[in-house]
């Protein structure tokens, strides 16, 4: 990341900088608790974050919480928790202090009686309705309310009894009295107060009205001197109404609004609205559900937060929408598993092997063989495998069929010979079967002196296969995740996402039997399972007795776009 191209951001700081424009920049990540933080906030966080970072400055974390309806502790807890998980302390010491836009209420609703008594707001009882007739179009302009004109004795009367309650939710709201004829639709008498008879989880019953988000985010950044207050495109419109309140009110300090492309992910819904559907309808098991594309989700399934930072800078920060293939994302996470994550073994699906000559070469009991947890990362260190007389190997990596060609299936075949990784080179000799006639086991000999040593000459194994010892193994379950949707754009204009499900997002497989050493696995550490993908212990389903792995990428992208 240090050597690629400074964004655009990034250059408007270095000249800020540079010119002496600010001393130190402050920019905030502002999340409404309202749901999870899912991967578009993941690219806002390491970008603004990233900058404080990079410039040596601070990065505040704001719960945007306006809005009390919507809002819950559960929400700001799991936020905290994912943004320090990215990689981002918060608080003490960190790069980060925490706030609430609640606690400036008192100051919000300071600014907003200075506007009244300067004539620059005014309480409005039209109807929504009404109120949406009179803001006219983007070809029409707007027209005056019809209480516009009131005193400042008036609305200051008026905004008093809002505030004590004397008023039903949506009977009135205090507006902003800037044009209504704007060519910008936010500047024709934009709402700054409505009213919500909602008690909030921070102020608990104290206010009855509520400062909307435009006259609660610039006002927010002023109080904590911020310096570069960035958001996505669709905020753009709003600036000319953030500058405008900055300019009219006597606030500490300017920041200024830049705006940035949001993610689009293909396969991938990223509202919280609709995040909340899906868990709310339980059609995921929660919001960490491995499938989510949120923040817990993906650190669940087994996503690192390395992989996601590096994601993020892969696809930059730009002024242009565009949609990322999830097949990016995907990416991102192989390569830093790949280059991080443990090697062990594990069978999905088990087919016994009875070695019939182990005895006659390792004595009763487990031969134990050692294996380097990295393939090239010896730092990583070996572990030790218990290899015994009975042994399991996935289903599909035999076959009776010896027709088929050496190229073509590079496993094990009755009457022909293939290296367990880490072991012995084995021969197939006889299928076992049981009364319905089904394979029950498969006998097989050693060949001598094969543990790391090359076979003797005429003995061709097929290929490298792996296996667990089928007496000192744990059994487990797997689930396999596919993407939650089949559709590259669920939520395009008109198409109902809920119909776009995958059905096949989730396989469960019972009975898959892990090399001992997966007993010590620990939550949010990745492993390869050879020749099977990278999985992670789940947090929800793991029990004392059974251990539940999830599937978080195969090793090879399999979805062709
Ligand atoms: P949603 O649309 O999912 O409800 P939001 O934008 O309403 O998300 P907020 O909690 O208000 O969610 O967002 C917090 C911050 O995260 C904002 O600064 C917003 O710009 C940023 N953000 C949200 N979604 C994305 C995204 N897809 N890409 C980049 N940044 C995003
Ligand atoms: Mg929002
Ligand atoms: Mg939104």
């Amino acid at each position: 990341s240090a050597s690629r191209p400074l964004n655009f951001i990034e250059q408007i700081i270095t000249q800020d900088l540079e010119r002496g424009a600010v001393e130190a920049i402050v920019t905030r990540f502002p999340p409404e608790p309202n749901g999870y933080l899912h991967i578009g906030h993941a690219k806002s966080i390491c970008l603004n974050f990233g900058l404080a970072k990079r410039f040596g400055g601070t990065c505040n974390l704001r719960f945007d919480d306006t809005n009390p309806a919507k809002e819950d502790q559960e929400y700001i807890d799991a936020i905290i928790r994912d943004v320090e998980w990215m990689g981002f302390p918060v608080g003490k010491g960190g790069l980060s202090n925490v706030y609430y836009s609640s606690a400036y209420f008192d100051q919000l609703y300071q600014w907003a009686l200075e506007l009244i008594n300067n004539g620059k707001a005014y309480v409005c009882e039209l109807s929504p309705e009404q109120a949406r007739e009179y803001r006219g179009t983007l070809t029409a302009p707007g027209k005056d309310s019809p209480f516009r004109d009131r005193s400042v004795a008036e609305n200051l009367a008026e905004f008093e009894k809002m505030r004590n309650g004397e008023y039903a939710e949506g009977a009135c709201v205090l507006r902003a009295k800037i044009d209504m004829a704007a060519g910008n639709i936010n500047l024709r008498d934009p709402i700054l107060y409505r009213i919500r008879k909602q008690a909030h989880h921070q102020t608990s019953d104290k206010w009855c009205i509520y400062p909307t988000y435009d006259f609660a985010h610039g006002q927010g950044d002023a109080i904590e001197g911020v310096t570069h207050s960035i958001c996505t495109l669709e905020f753009a419109d709003h600036r000319p109404l953030y500058e405008w309140l900055l300019a009219n009110l006597s606030v500490p300090a300017e920041p200024k609004q830049y705006e940035f492309a949001r993610l689009e992910l293909n396969y991938t819904v990223t509202s919280k609205r609709k995040l909340k559907q899906l868990v709310d309808e339980t059609i995921v098991d929660a919001w960490d559900d491995p499938r989510m594309p949120t923040i817990a989700g993906m650190r669940r399934r087994g996503f690192t937060a390395a992989a996601l930072r590096k994601f993020c800078d892969l696809i930059g920060v730009t002024k242009s929408a565009s949609t990322v293939d999830l097949g990016m994302l995907e990416y991102a996470v192989r390569d830093d598993l790949n280059e991080n994550a443990p090697r062990a073994m594990c069978v999905l699906k088990p087919l016994k092997l009875v070695i019939t000559n182990f005895e006659e070469h390792f004595g009763a009991g487990d031969k134990v063989v050692q294996q380097p947890c990295h393939p090239n990362r010896s730092e990583l260190g070996a572990r030790e495998i218990p290899f015994s007389r009975e042994i399991y190997i996935d289903q599909s990596d035999f076959t009776e069929d010896t027709s088929l060609s050496r190229k073509k299936f590079k496993r094990l075949v009755l009457g022909e010979y293939v290296r367990l990784r880490g072991a012995s080179v084995i021969k197939a000799e006889q299928v076992i079967r049981d009364d319905d006639g089904n394979i029950a086991a498969v006998e097989c000999t050693l060949v001598a002196n094969t543990i790391g040593e090359d076979p003797p000459e005429g003995v061709r194994p097929r290929g490298v296969i792996h296996w667990v010892s089928a007496t000192n193994c744990v059994t487990c379950e797997i689930r396999l995740y596919d993407r939650l949707f089949n559709d590259a754009s669920p939520d395009a204009g008109g198409k109902d996402y809920l119909q776009c499900l995958n059905p096949s997002s989730l396989e469960i497989i019972s009975g898959a039997k892990a090399e001992i050493s997966l007993t010590q696995a620990t939550v949010g550490q990745g492993y390869q399972f050879e020749r099977e993908g990278y999985f992670t212990l789940d947090s929800r389903y793991t029990t004392a007795e059974m251990p539940v792995f999830n599937r978080t990428i195969g090793l090879k992208d399999n979805w062709a776009n």
